[in-house]
Parts: structure tokens; C-alpha cells; sequence
């Protein structure tokens, strides 16, 4: 039998507008690759929005071990400034936080299947969103929307990533010292071509994810040891915190081509983008979970509205497009090496400018959620 929803891609967007659909009477099937959730690459902080946008859906952070986060500490060269975060938030883990959402997903009656990739997602005759699956079976809907995430399928590929970003995440148990030193912060590092996160996840350990242009990691002989090693000697911070830590992982988790600031103009008839299909925010704002979460909930308000998906996305990127333009002018200042230099000692002298700049840096998270206050 066939559902009247397909969802490509089962992580952060597919799973919450699965639960979204479903819990409006929809019959959902989400295909996901993975046939367990695994570590991702991601900094694993929840802004106040994506903890609201969670909540609604079911997923109580807190009962899984989410760590809370008050304040933001920026490091650079041999300084750091930090303020509190002008909002709740937490961290988890995606393997965690990943696991629940598809468990509430088939709990409220979506058709789950796991360990099964889309090699290719197209329109039929029969003006069906068909999708084949790596066992060569299809799945057919009148609608689909795509949650692929940092994967593009083929023909619905995003643009190049010009700066050729390579993104790291490793787990590391901090030393007694650092682990009490990092309570309750979420820690942005700098060093020359990128920037890293630092904060505590459940479990007692210690997330370090990090962005670097390519040429950087060229530099560093593509040897994660000697990167690591250079971003320390950059950042004294950085080091000290990682002093006596013992990595968990054999080697960090990576992924390339990011194309921070990519904003989706167009799609096709029947085809909502969502996730990072839709928008990639530059990591340092720990946005985009929150914004997985928000282009899911605005999609399916739209399907749900009869919004057609090629009126819904252009609606969505304008909605968008102050924040995401903002974010990738800060992410360019927090690249340019005097920046890097001065930003510590500035922010010592107006904290509140941290606030600010996360508080502008969110997505407008109410802001034309309903498909008829557009079209009005
Ligand atoms: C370095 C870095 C740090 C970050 N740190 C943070 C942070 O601290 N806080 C924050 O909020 N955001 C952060 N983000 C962003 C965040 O990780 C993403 O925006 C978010 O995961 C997007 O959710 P999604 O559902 O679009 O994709 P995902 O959560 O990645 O899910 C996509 C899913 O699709 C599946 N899939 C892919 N291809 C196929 C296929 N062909 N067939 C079937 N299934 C498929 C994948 O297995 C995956 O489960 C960070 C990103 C980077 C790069």
C-alpha cells in the first residue's frame, strides 16, 4: 500500500516531520540508511529554540541525560571572554538525541525503514515522488520531502562548498580540573582557517567539534594529529582544556563539503527540502538543529495547508535570509586573523555584544509559520 508521505532521510528534519505528519493523520514512510543511529558530526548544542521545538514533539531532553548550558566562552590566541547565554540550552548527544526521535517516530505510526539507502529520488509518469532504495525496490508518494541531511542525492545536489570546509568531531574524557572548569559552558575556539566547539555531553565526556578550510588541513599533512596540534599551538586556550585528555574515539568522525550560508531557492512539485537541504548555517551558532527542527515544522504546516512545495520554499528562504546573512558575516569576521586577535579583548570590554550577536544569529523561529499568513 502506499503512503501518502515518503521522507528521504531519517535524522534531526525527517524524523520531526514524520511525527509531525503522522500526528496529523498522515501515512508517513521515512527511509533511513543507517540501520542504527550513529555519531554525526555536529557540536550536539541545543539552542532554547530547538530545546521548545523537541519538547513539542515528545523528546524530553532532560530524562536523556541532556547536560545544561548557561554561558558562551570565546577563545582566541591567549585570551578568552565569555557571557551568559541569553536563553536555555543544553547539550546531547546525536546518537542519543537521534534515537529518540525515530523511536517516537514509529511510536506514533510511521512507517520506518532502516538500513536501507535512497540511490535516487525522481517524478514518475504518474506525477509519484519515487524512490530507489540500495536493494533496488521503490517506495512511491504523491509527496516527498527530502532530509538527507549533509548528503546530497543526486539531482537534488546543493552548490559547491568554494571554501572546501572539512569538519571534525572527537570525544575526549577531560581531566577532573578542565571537566569542572567547562561546567555549564559551551566554548568557541579560534585558530587559524576555522573554529572549533568545546562542551560537555552527557556521560560525563567532553564534545570537541571543529571546522577547518582545506588548505588547512593540507598544511597539517591531512593528519588529524598534527592539526590538532597546530589549532593548540594557535589557540593556548584550547590546549589547556585538552591538557591530560584522553581521546574516546580511534580517530575523530569527519565530514566535508559544507556549504555554510546555502539558502534553497527552488524545488520541484511535491519536493520539500528541509534540514540541511534546506539552509547550512555556519556551525559557530550551534543553529542548526534548531533550524532542522523549524524548516520540519514550517514544511509540514505547509503540506498539511496544501501550500505547493515550490510557493513553500522560496517563502522559507526569505523568512530566513536576515539571520543566515548576518551568520555568515560574523563567521567571515571570526576567520580574518585580526579579528581573531582583538575579538577576546573586545568582548572582555562588552560581553553583551555575545548575547547579541546569538540572539540575532537565531532563526526568526515564529516568524511565517502558517503557509496563509504568506499567501495573505
Ligand atoms: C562541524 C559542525 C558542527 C555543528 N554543530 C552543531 C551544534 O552544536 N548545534 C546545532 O544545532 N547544529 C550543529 N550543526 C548542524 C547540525 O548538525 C545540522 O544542521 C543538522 O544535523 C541537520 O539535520 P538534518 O536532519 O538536515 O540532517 P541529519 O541530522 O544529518 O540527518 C540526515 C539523515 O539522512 C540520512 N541519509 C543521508 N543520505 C541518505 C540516503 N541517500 N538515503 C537514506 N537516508 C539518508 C543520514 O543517514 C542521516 O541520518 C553542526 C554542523 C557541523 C558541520
Amino acid at each position: 500500500m502506499q503512503d501518502e508521505v515518503l521522507i528521504v532521510g531519517g535524522g534531526v528534519a525527517g524524523c520531526a516531520a514524520a511525527i509531525s505528519l503522522a500526528r496529523s493523520g498522515r501515512t508517513v514512510t521515512l527511509i533511513e540508511r543507517e540501520p542504527t543511529p550513529r555519531h554525526k558530526v555536529c557540536g550536539e548544542f541545543l539552542s532554547g529554540e530547538a530545546l521548545d521545538d523537541l519538547s513539542a514533539l515528545g523528546i524530553d531532553v532532560a530524562s536523556l541525560g541532556a547536560v545544561p548550558i548557561d554561558h558562551v566562552r570565546l577563545a582566541a590566541a591567549r585570551r578568552a571572554a565569555e557571557a551568559p547565554l541569553p536563553f536555555p540550552a543544553a547539550s546531547l548527544t546525536r546518537k542519543t538525541l537521534d534515537t529518540a526521535l525515530i523511536a517516537e517516530a514509529i511510536a506514533v505510526g510511521v512507517s520506518v525503514k532502516r538500513g536501507r539507502g535512497v540511490q535516487s529520488l525522481r517524478r514518475t509518469t504518474a506525477n509519484l515522488w519515487q524512490a530507489t532504495l540500495d536493494d533496488g525496490t521503490t517506495c512511491q508518494a504523491p509527496t516527498a520531502f527530502l532530509a538527507t541531511g549533509k548528503h546530497d542525492l543526486r539531482g537534488h545536489a546543493r552548490p559547491n562548498d568554494p571554501k572546501q570546509w572539512v569538519a571534525f568531531k572527537m570525544y575526549y574524557r577531560l581531566t577532573a580540573a578542565q571537566t569542572a572548569d567547562l561546567k555549564g559552558a559551551s566554548e568557541l575556539t579560534l585558530y587559524s582557517g576555522g573554529y572549533g566547539g568545546i562542551q560537555p555531553v552527557e556521560g560525563g565526556i567532553t564534545n570537541f567539534c571543529c571546522v577547518v578550510q582545506r588548505r588547512y588541513f593540507a598544511k597539517a599533512g591531512l593528519s588529524w594529529k598534527s592539526l590538532i596540534t597546530n589549532m593548540q599551538q594557535d589557540c593556548p586556550h584550547l590546549a589547556m582544556r585538552l591538557a591530560g585528555a584522553d581521546p574516546l574515539l580511534a580517530k575523530p568522525i569527519t565530514v566535508t563539503h559544507i556549504p555554510y550560508g546555502y539558502l534553497r531557492h527552488t524545488t520541484e512539485d511535491g519536493l520539500y527540502c528541509i534540514g540541511d537541504q534546506a539552509a547550512v548555517i555556519p556551525s559557530f551558532t550551534g543553529d542548526g538543529i534548531s533550524i532542522a527542527l523549524y524548516t520540519a515544522r514550517c514544511a509540514a504546516a505547509a503540506y498539511l495547508a496544501a501550500e505547493p512545495a515550490p510557493v513553500f520554499q522560496p517563502r522559507l528562504r526569505s523568512v530566513m535570509l536576515p539571520q543566515m546573512r548576518l551568520a555568515v558575516v560574523a563567521a567571515n569576521g571570526l576567520n580574518n586573523p585580526l579579528a581573531r586577535a582583538v575579538l577576546p579583548f573586545c568582548l572582555r570590554v562588552w560581553p553583551g555584544v555575545m548575547r547579541v550577536t546569538a540572539r540575532l544569529t537565531r532563526i526568526a523561529q515564529h516568524a511565517a509559520v502558517a503557509p496563509q499568513a504568506v499567501a495573505g
